[in-house]
């Protein structure tokens, strides 16, 4: 901290301080020697704190821990513990002894408004995370923001310029811009001048940096801040998911749990109210809390929504992606023509269900002739216009249940479904009429025509093959026979 921070800190005469009956109570608290008798007489010093401590312990806040009402402040402090009575001790009289007017006083109320909320929300927020030590839970939690409180006390002109907006205190960040330090840091600081349990201050100390995971009771104060601030705000839909959030990041709760969460604190808020004497019953509060925590599940379902929508997104453009990467996958490159990985896979289909329904197919191999010709002639760039616009015109010929595939080099394949031998023939030798008066590029202007040869095998009608691969071989030696007989020809095997 500032020194400057520190020696205005030091000189401030209405710093909260708690009353000689709580330090008292405090000291007994850390000493392991002293017992219930002796704190509960330091109590019965103060009629007005023994009075709320028997009121506490008689309390349907507590009603788990009494089993019959306690009649007297030994009694009552046996069932609550040092820390609740620590926590009444502290609550109370810190509130009583900071009211007054001045100009920080509204932001006074509601700072302690916020602080037995939040000492509240801890001890659920405990009770939920399965913690024992409720009492600890609270008064780290009505604790945890005594530094604002001294900070309002001691510069209130320049808190007023913190201007907190909707979720409750200002950013650590923006008080440490103001104020040369923030209310986590002081806050520690009086609690280490207040002598206050070691493990308080430590919770004081980072009840708003975390970590939060792996410690469970500092979570819980952490969150308590937070679901104060939900109770309280009005706030847009963006600020409470923003808290909501806030919350969900240092204590795992989810908006349904968070809502749970709220109702339970309503249901405490008149007893709580009474107890520290702030006031929380108002019906009109309680009735905002409910739209606040309906807003909230509505919030979270609009986020559920969303989500849901961003990840159904994300799928499809998965799904895309991975068919675009699958469908480039069987493509040749140059030719846009499917692969001979795609070729044998569909060959081998077609060549099954063909026979299993009877029905006839062919298969055509096409060799452009004289290729070599044209990449010595005109080069390399010029043989792979023609190799596409080939393939292009090809495909334009074929059905659409056609496969044309790339077999590699000038050479492709066709596979016809459904297609006997004759209208195959007949398909190949209009498609070779119409290709050889085709030009395939334009080199310096001239039109450049080629032609091809094809070599045909059928499956159904008289032939009869054993495998796709038998089938290819017959298309093949066909195409060998139309090279061989002079070229720009489709040819079938003999026989
Ligand atoms: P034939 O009529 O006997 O089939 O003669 P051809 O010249 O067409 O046959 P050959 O197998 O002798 O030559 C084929 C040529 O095709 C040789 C090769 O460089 C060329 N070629 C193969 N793949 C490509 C390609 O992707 N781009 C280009 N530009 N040329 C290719
Ligand atoms: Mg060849
Ligand atoms: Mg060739």
């Amino acid at each position: 901290m500032q020194p400057e921070l520190a020696t205005l800190l030091d000189r401030c005469p209405d710093l909260p301080t708690p009353p000689g009956v709580a330090l008292r109570v405090i000291a007994l608290a850390q000493d392991p020697k002293a017992d219930l008798n002796a704190t509960a007489d330091a109590i019965g010093l103060d009629p007005a704190l023994a009075a709320r401590i028997l009121r506490i312990a008689n309390s349907p806040l507590f009603a788990s821990a009494t089993r019959r009402p306690p009649e007297t402040v030994s009694r009552a402090l046996a069932l609550l513990g040092l820390n609740a009575a620590l926590t009444l001790a502290l609550g109370f009289s810190l509130a009583t002894t900071m009211r007054g007017g001045g100009q920080v006083a509204a932001a006074r109320e509601q700072y302690w408004r916020r602080s037995v909320l939040s000492a509240m929300a801890a001890r659920l927020l405990g009770e939920d995370a399965g913690l024992d030590r409720p009492e600890e839970l609270m008064l780290a939690g009505l604790l945890q923001d005594i530094g604002a409180l001294a900070l309002m006390q001691v510069l209130p002109e320049r808190y007023t310029l913190l201007d907190p907006g909707p979720p409750g205190l200002a950013p650590l960040a923006r008080e440490r811009t103001l104020f040369g330090s923030d209310h986590a840091e002081v806050g520690a600081w009086l609690a280490a001048r207040w002598n206050l349990p070691a493990w308080l201050q430590d919770s004081i100390a980072r009840h708003e940096s975390g970590p939060w995971d792996g410690d469970a009771a500092l979570s819980c104060v952490g969150g308590s801040g937070v679901v104060a601030d939900l109770w309280m705000q009005a706030g847009t839909p963006e600020q409470l998911r923003a808290l909501a959030a806030e919350l969900e990041r240092r204590t795992g709760l989810d908006g349904a749990s968070t809502a749970r969460l709220l109702e339970r604190l309503s249901a405490s808020a008149p007893e709580l109210g009474a107890l520290f004497d702030v006031r929380l019953d108002d019906p009109r509060d309680v009735r905002a809390v409910h739209g606040r925590v309906q807003e909230l599940m509505v919030v979270r379902n609009l986020i559920e929504i969303r989500n849901a929508a961003v990840a159904r997104r994300e799928l499809e453009a998965l799904k895309a992606r991975t068919q675009d990467l699958t469908e480039q996958a069987r493509r040749d490159p140059l030719t846009g023509a499917y692969n001979r990985l795609q070729l044998e896979e569909v060959l081998e289909r077609e060549f099954r269900d063909a026979l299993e329904h009877g029905r006839p197919l062919s298969i055509a191999f096409i060799d452009l002739d004289d290729f070599k010709r044209i990449n010595d002639r005109h080069g390399h760039l010029v043989g792979d216009q023609v190799l596409q616009e080939f393939t292009r015109c090809l495909a334009g010929h074929l059905r659409q249940s056609d496969l044309l595939a790339r077999y590699g080099g000038e050479e492709f394949l066709i596979v016809l479904g459904n297609c006997d031998a004759a209208a195959a023939r007949v398909t190949l030798e209009r498609i070779l009429a119409e290709i050889s008066r085709t030009p395939m590029a334009l080199v310096d202007g001239v039109p450049l025509y080629i032609t091809f040869s094809a070599g045909l095998a059928s499956q159904g009608g008289g032939d009869g093959f054993a495998s796709a691969q038998d089938l290819l071989r017959a298309a093949d030696e066909a195409l060998y026979g139309a090279k061989r007989d002079g070229r720009n020809q489709v040819a079938a095997p003999e026989g």
